[in-house]
């Protein structure tokens, strides 16, 4: 509800000829890339300013995706998938650090994020309802251990292990993609400004001199939230049983892979992290989704600085102990 103040304001600027106070200074964008549809919002008082931060924003988004989408032939991802196994493939600086993280987060999670995950990945296809039979899903199975990556730090190289490994970064690389675009506003004196890829989302400074607040979509219910947060400065990553599925005899077949089973991860239907920086709660959303609420709100209690909201098979929330408070 507008305040006096507020009105008072509106008529003056109406008074002025300044149509559109409210928005100056602030811009907005959203494109599809990635596969997923990447909104900015962000603020600076020079209008150009603003305008040149969100092209450079869809610009990195676009290299990013050049750089590590498995669906193109001439991605670098690609290039290690069809040569890793054959010999160590040299590889950007940015790629090799971010392989490394996914390796250190599989070391965390005792394997359950794991980008070998693909072996058995590649064999779902989401819009046209395809899954592996059992016998396909365990000959695929024996491919994925993220101990079949290689790095080599001096070389700035990858190999595989043997081949029939393959990788795919979808668990991270939206993160990675979001925090290099928060780098980037904030070089150019960005204070305020939202980014988010899909599920992932990050935040700097506030809005209109307010918390930003995101919702966290109910997982079976299009347009309704089951919790608001209000956030300055953080990352927020959900992963969902919602964002890329289909159905056959009751069963849900979704895109966040169990490496154990090749299967579906079929306790939860939505996790979400909060934490300082996208690429960390990108892969812990998976992560924590491929765990269940035990395991996995054991491991985020364990880890200084993230919390986590889950919603279960039954539609039921579950905190992670630093959210505790909020829930009562
Ligand atoms: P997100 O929406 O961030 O949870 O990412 C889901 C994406 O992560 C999927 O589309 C896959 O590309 C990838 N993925 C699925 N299962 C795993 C897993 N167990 N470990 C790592 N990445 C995975
Ligand atoms: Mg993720």
């Amino acid at each position: 509800m507008y305040s006096y103040l507020q009105q008072a304001l509106v008529l003056l600027c109406l008074m002025l000829g300044i149509s559109d106070f409210a928005a100056a200074g602030w811009q907005r964008d959203e494109q599809d890339i990635m596969g997923t549809r990447i909104t900015v919002e962000l603020y600076h008082d020079d209008d150009a300013t603003a305008r040149q931060a969100i092209v450079a924003v869809m610009a990195e988004m676009r290299r990013i995706d050049e750089a590590m989408s498995p669906y193109k032939p001439e991605s670098e991802l690609s290039l290690v998938n069809r040569e890793a196994a054959d010999h160590p493939v040299k590889i950007s600086p940015e790629l090799f650090q971010l392989l490394k993280r996914s390796l250190e987060f599989s070391a965390l999670t005792h394997g359950a994020f794991d980008i070998t995950f693909a072996s058995v990945g590649f064999l779902y296809d989401y819009r046209a309802a395809v899954h592996p039979d059992a016998k396909a899903r365990a000959e695929a199975v024996a491919f994925i251990n993220y101990r079949n990556v290689h790095l080599d730090d001096a070389a700035g190289t990858v190999s595989f292990a043997k081949s029939g490994v393959k990788i795919d970064l979808g668990g991270i690389a939206k993160g990675h993609a979001v925090d290099r675009c928060i780098d980037i506003v904030r070089a150019r004196g960005i204070g305020s400004a939202l980014i988010t890829a899909g599920g992932d989302t990050r935040v700097t400074g506030e809005r209109w001199g307010r918390p930003w607040q995101i919702g966290i979509r109910d997982p079976r219910k299009r347009d309704a939230i089951v919790a608001m947060l209000p956030l300055e400065n953080v990352a927020v990553s959900t992963s969902g049983d919602y964002e890329r599925f289909f159905e056959e005899d009751h069963v849900r077949y979704h895109h966040i892979i169990d490496p154990t089973t090749g299967d579906s991860a079929r306790e939860l239907q939505s996790v979400t992290i909060i934490g300082p920086e996208a690429t960390t709660t990108d892969a812990l959303s998976t992560s924590v989704f491929v765990l269940g609420v035990k395991e996995g709100l054991a491991l985020i209690d364990r880890l200084p600085d993230v919390d986590a909201i889950l919603v279960d098979g039954k539609g039921r929330l579950h905190y992670s102990s630093g959210l505790q408070r909020l829930s009562d």
